[in-house]
């Protein structure tokens, strides 16, 4: 291994100024190297949170206008490396949702701190606040330089050790100009859409995929609460987040005074998701979920947009190295360009920034390009994939349990004994994770990255409390996983009533 000295710094170019682009940016800035982000959409406008979420034509970012999760992982990362930005999104009007904030209130009344329980906290606000201070404060950090409004539309490459070497950029710039870029190194932060599979593809060289549908469509609005109107209790007579087996649901509390609605639909779900697309249809069906009315009834809060949905929701993962040997070199991809995951769990913006600072971590201890790419996916499928393989085998789960109400079941059937003890087995868990406060704090720690998915359940008290809850039966466990709400029939019943009248 060769340790990089000063004048060893990389001229590095980052493709894709989205939140994973801008955090690879401030990984590599910090660490000295001369890093130049290319985005083919415009800057944000000038002004604040508002204008930007309003008035930003976010055109190459499709999830711009959907609400965001930052969770834990990316928070104390952020916070740890970058406090002062920390400070800008305060400034800015984001907020911190804590520990102990999300505990229900029979829980908060006995609650005891725990040493990391600090730790645990979200910041809560519009994507457009974060990507706006964000970039910002990079824009003004390490010299990092972000041409805006310029598309890369090619690469160059040369064949070396029988991979392709990545050499250049080919770029339409701000002024329509075509021209081709030679730097050292190349991050592929170009998201869901990337190109870059299909230009190597054209070279020779192909990267495996992964590729499972989560078969779900994902509808967001956006209201703001009148003045002077206080949040309502998240944990009311419904969680303002839940699943109402053939629906999923979820406020998300942003900055001055915003937050947004999403509901969550199977594909077969037509009725529904016919519905939802609609403005009348969406609020009706947020009226008619106990958990969230509260906050969207008209004596409460303002629609601020329409109703929008996201489709062709899938959990992606790309493989760089076949068979031991590095299929590109001088070229990295992070962030979802490289791995995918639901966003139900929103982890992607997570998983982006702990990809972009494993890289610039290996970049400064190795020099050697193969031995770089090799050293960057072992990282990556030992850091990531149990993230991935954990959210999609919550896909996969949640796909059976959505067929199973569907038919009219009100549990997941299991065809082999094993399924069903598995199936038993996340019941208890899901229900004890909402009572006691140990299960409940191991619980948030997986759900914030804070741990490998499920390492909690290794812990003996943990595994006690949930043989208890495996005891009491699954009919029991799967009744509190559910949030109280209509049934299907009844939801398609008042939709239907709602059309006709
Ligand atoms: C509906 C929805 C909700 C989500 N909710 C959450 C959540 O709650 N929490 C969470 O952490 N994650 C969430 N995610 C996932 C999250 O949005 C992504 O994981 C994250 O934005 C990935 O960041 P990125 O920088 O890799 O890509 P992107 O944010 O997509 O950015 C890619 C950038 O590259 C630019 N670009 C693309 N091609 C080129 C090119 N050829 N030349 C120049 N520029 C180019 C684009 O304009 C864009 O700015 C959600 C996703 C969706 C779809």
């Amino acid at each position: 291994m060769n340790i990089l000295n000063a004048v060893d710094k990389e001229n590095i170019a980052i493709v894709g100024a989205g939140i994973c682009g801008l955090c690879t940016a401030l990984a590599l800035g910090s660490k000295g190297h001369r890093v130049t982000v290319y985005e083919r959409d415009i800057p944000p406008p000038e002004g604040g949170a508002e204008e930007a979420f309003f008035n930003w034509k976010r055109r190459g970012a499709a999830q711009f206008r959907h609400p965001h999760a930052f969770l834990s992982v990316m928070c104390n990362l952020l916070e740890e490396r970058y406090p002062d930005l920390v400070g800008e999104f305060w400034r800015a009007g984001a907020r911190k949702m804590t520990f102990t904030d999300t505990l229900p209130p029979e829980l908060a009344a006995t609650y005891v701190p725990e040493p990391g329980d600090e730790k645990m906290w979200l910041l809560m606000c519009r994507r457009a606040t974060m990507e706006t201070v964000l970039r910002r404060y990079v824009e003004n950090t390490h010299g990092i330089t972000i041409a805006n409004n310029t598309s890369v539309i090619g690469i160059t490459t040369e064949e070396r050790d029988e991979a392709q070497a990545i050499t250049g950029l080919e770029l339409r710039t701000s002024e329509g100009d075509i021209e081709t870029i030679h730097p050292n190194l190349i991050v592929d932060a170009s998201g869901r859409t990337t190109k870059f599979p299909e230009w190597f593809e054209k070279r020779g060289c192909t990267f495996g995929v992964e590729d499972d549908d989560a078969e779900i469509v994902y509808y967001t609005r956006h209201y703001r609460l009148h003045p002077g109107e206080d949040e309502p209790p998240r944990h009311g007579e419904a969680r303002s987040a839940g699943d109402l087996g053939y629906i999923k649901y979820g406020i998300f509390p942003a900055d001055n005074g915003h937050f947004a609605a999403i509901l969550c639909i199977p594909n077969h779900e037509e009725e529904l998701r016919e519905a939802v697309k609609d403005a009348d249809g969406f609020q009706q069906i947020c009226l008619t979920i106990p958990g969230i009315e509260p906050w969207v009834n008209e004596s409460k809060s303002t629609p601020t947009t329409h109703p929008f949905g996201f489709g062709d929701i899938h959990a992606v993962w790309r493989h760089y190295v076949k068979d031991g040997r590095p299929q590109a070199l001088n070229y990295f991809a992070v962030g979802d360009a490289a791995i995918r995951t639901n966003p139900l769990y929103g982890r992607g913006c997570s998983t982006g920034i702990m990809h972009a600072h494993l890289l610039a971590e290996l970049l400064d201890e190795i020099s050697d390009p193969a031995e770089r790419a090799l050293r960057f996916n072992e990282k990556t499928e030992e850091i990531l994939r149990p993230i991935f393989k954990a959210s999609l085998s919550d896909d996969k789960r949640g796909i059976l349990r959505a067929k199973s109400i569907f038919e009219g079941n009100q549990l997941d059937e299991a065809s082999t004994l094993r399924g069903w003890l598995r199936a038993a087995f996340l019941d208890a868990v899901a229900a004890a994770a909402r009572e006691h406060i140990h299960v409940v704090r191991g619980a948030l720690r997986t759900f914030n990255l804070m741990e490998k998915p499920g390492d909690f359940l290794k812990d003996r008290r943990v595994q006690w409390i949930v043989l208890r809850y495996l005891l009491r039966g699954r009919g029991r466990n799967a009744e509190s996983r559910l949030q109280p709400g209509p049934s299907r029939l009844e939801m398609l019943a008042v939709l239907k009533d709602t059309a006709g009248g």
